[in-house]
């Protein structure tokens, strides 16, 4: 069977690589002139580096499964950070539940509801009831106004920007359940898995399997049209060219799908289309000097640009960066003015806040400095997302959509990308 795959992200990766083994011929086409979509890399010092900031969880266990498959748990290291929050210009540790004990933002009644929503959140089975709330007015009903407003309110609109209040309790309550299960044994002890080398070896071995195949991946090669033919098979568009396939799985937003002019009845496009995303904007800063002790650094401040400090070299400490390295994140609607900034403005804009957060810091400490965006970084997990959430199987026969908008009700990430990719590549008979 002949098959397309449209996109070298993780999901396109996996699912090319499961169809190779079952003998399948498979072409990955890519956008870009590399793989790894958001997982993609650059180089820092003598490493490859994550444009974007990644971890893995304990409990991620589809990507740990993956990286014994492709012989490479020896180089997976179970790490311990140490977190913090930002909050009234001030930064407080906030990795285990007596950091939490200790916040002095909040009252003492307030850490103890805060906590106990956070430990309830781990035993609640039934996500489908927190469909019908937002995150929003599930905190105030569990853990009170101020907890929301001081806490969890500037993180929500830090993430997700005007659509704040509309996000659903499931995405909050995954979120609570995750990090509370990647602590295993001893809450107050957090382990965050990276790969030496970056995650960028994980995408680099699936390519290298997927060519030694016989399959082939076109880089900077996007898909502007797919075009179902009368004997069920599709004629795929890329730079002019068109190619025919059995099967297309496409891996990409599914805005981006939309646009691929497929024939598709109403219903489907509309849900297409109400799957929203935010971007994000990503500043990697080489320093000479490291900032702080820790590695994530929420921060819980209105007028601040960013919303997490990252400071990878934390995390791993043993590494050849030749520099201490720092993320700068923020998540915004494509809509927001701050998107349509040049790199230079969103530079100036970053530094005046660090150095607001770091008052003996200066720009002086810069040895080079990284911009990278994205438009689709985050789904936008609205109440009901269930009933919008587009059918792998599309109706089109023979076409299939594995975005990471169709994972659900867990939030993106590699680990689900990997299962994802395996359970489109199983659809296929
Ligand atoms: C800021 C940030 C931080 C993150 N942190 C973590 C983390 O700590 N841990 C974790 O596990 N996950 C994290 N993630 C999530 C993780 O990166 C994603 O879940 C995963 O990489 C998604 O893979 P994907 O293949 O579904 O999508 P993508 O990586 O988006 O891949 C889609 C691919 O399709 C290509 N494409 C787009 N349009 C076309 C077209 N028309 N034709 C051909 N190709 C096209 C794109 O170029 C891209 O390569 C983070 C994501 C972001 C944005």
């Amino acid at each position: 069977m002949n098959i397309c795959v449209v996109g070298a992200g993780a999901t396109g990766l996996v699912a090319a690589n499961e169809l190779v083994k079952k003998g399948c011929k498979v072409s990955v086409f890519e956008a870009e002139n590399q793989h790894g979509g958001l997982v993609r890399t650059v180089e820092v010092g003598n490493e490859k580096l994550e444009v974007f900031y990644h971890h893995i969880f304990t409990n991620d266990v589809e990507i740990i499964k993956l990286i014994e498959e492709l012989n490479l748990s020896s180089e997976l290291m179970w790490l311990e950070p140490k977190n913090a929050i930002y909050i009234n210009r001030k930064l407080y540790p906030f990795t285990s539940p007596i950091d939490l004990l200790l916040f002095k933002e909040l009252s003492f009644i307030d850490r103890i509801r805060m906590g106990l929503l956070v430990f309830k959140a781990k035993f609640l089975k039934d996500w489908m009831e927190l469909e019908n709330i937002s995150s929003r007015d599930w905190i105030i009903k569990n853990a009170g106004k101020d907890v929301y407003e001081k806490v969890w309110g500037p993180l929500l609109v830090s993430k997700f920007d005007y659509d704040a209040d509309k996000i659903s309790g499931t995405w909050l309550w995954n979120k609570f359940k995750l990090r509370g299960s990647t602590r295993g044994k001893n809450i107050n002890k957090e382990l965050l898995g990276y790969m030496k080398g970056s995650f960028g070896i994980i995408y680099d071995k699936l390519v290298e399997r997927i060519i030694d195949a016989g399959g082939e991946i076109h880089y900077s090669s996007p898909v502007d049209r797919i075009e179902p033919q009368k004997d069920k098979t599709l004629n795929v568009h890329s730079n002019g060219k068109v190619y025919n396939f059995d099967r297309v799985i496409v891996t990409t937003s599914p805005e981006i799908f939309g646009k691929m002019n497929v024939p598709l009845p109403e219903e489907y496009s509309e849900k297409l289309s109400k799957v929203k995303y935010k971007a994000n904007i990503c500043m990697i800063l080489e320093l000479s000097e490291k900032l702080s002790d820790y590695y994530w650094v929420t921060i819980a401040e209105k007028d601040f640009p960013f919303v997490l400090l990252i400071e990878h070299t934390n995390l791993v400490a043993d590494n050849d960066y030749k520099s201490h390295v720092v993320y700068l994140s923020r998540y915004l609607d494509k809509k927001n003015e701050f998107y349509s900034l040049t790199d230079e403005e969103i530079q100036r804009e970053f530094v005046k806040y660090l150095k607001i957060m770091f008052p003996n810091w200066d720009e002086s400490k810069i040895k080079r400095v990284h911009i990278n965006r994205t438009d689709y970084a985050q789904p936008v997990i609205v109440q009901q997302y269930s009933k919008i959430l587009p059918e792998i199987a599309t109706p089109v026969e023979n076409l299939y959509l594995a975005s990471m908008a169709q994972i659900y009700p867990e939030d993106r990430g590699q680990n689900y990308s990997v299962r994802l990719g395996k359970q489109v590549a199983n659809m296929i008979k």
